[in-house]
């Protein structure tokens, strides 16, 4: 499955993103967000799908998050963890959670789980989920990933998932990591309607 060697690919990313960086206390290039917020957001997002993965094997009911507050605390604590650690963290989530993974049957992956955003969808849509994760938070960390490092397909696929979520987003014209960027709410260039005026900067998309 490409979605689950995009997951591969994204997680590689951040690992060497998490290992490059010296400054875990820089900021990422997310509002408000160090890098150390996204390692610790990210590592719970393993946890967080790792409860779906649960769901989908065993049938018995495990949110995401148990409520929206509690997904905040958890930031805030895992936040104050040592930069080794954070990576240690990283590393040994997104390592359980490709085993659990890897455990579903055909059948389990085709069973319904309810995200965190309240959307009932197959537990193969897990997978795409992560994928869109790591990629995404790869180029977030803000190490010097950029769009232009991911894979077009996965790309192309984000551009899709996310035009159909957002809905009413302006035609575009660019290269295709920059309209991506674009569309995901993340810094961009070249990047023009379809009157050739540059494209007004959308907010933040995950
Ligand atoms: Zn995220």
């Amino acid at each position: 499955m490409r979605t689950r060697e995009w997951v591969t690919e994204g997680t590689a990313l951040c690992r060497r993103a998490l290992v490059d960086c010296a400054d875990m206390d820089g900021q990422s290039l997310l509002p408000g967000w160090t890098r150390r917020h996204v390692a610790a957001h990210l590592s719970l997002n393993a946890e967080a799908l790792g409860n779906l993965v649960h769901w989908a094997r065993t049938g018995e009911e495990r949110p995401m998050y148990s409520s929206p507050g509690r997904r905040t605390t958890d930031i805030e604590a895992g936040i104050r963890r040592a930069p080794n650690d954070l990576r240690a963290w990283f590393d040994e989530s997104a390592r359980n959670l490709s085993a659990a993974m890897d455990e579903l049957t055909a059948e389990q992956w085709q069973s319904t789980v309810r995200t965190a955003q309240g959307r009932e969808v197959p537990a193969a849509e897990i997978v795409w989920l992560r994928s869109r994760e790591v990629m995404v938070h790869a180029v977030d960390l803000g190490t010097g990933v950029t769009f232009a490092d991911l894979p077009a397909d996965f790309l192309h696929t984000l551009s899709e998932d996310i035009r159909n979520k957002r809905g009413d987003i302006p035609e575009v014209r660019g290269p295709l990591p920059d309209t991506t960027a674009y569309l995901a709410g993340r810094p961009y260039t070249k990047v023009h309607t379809l009157d050739g005026t540059p494209a007004q900067p959308l907010p933040p998309w995950l």
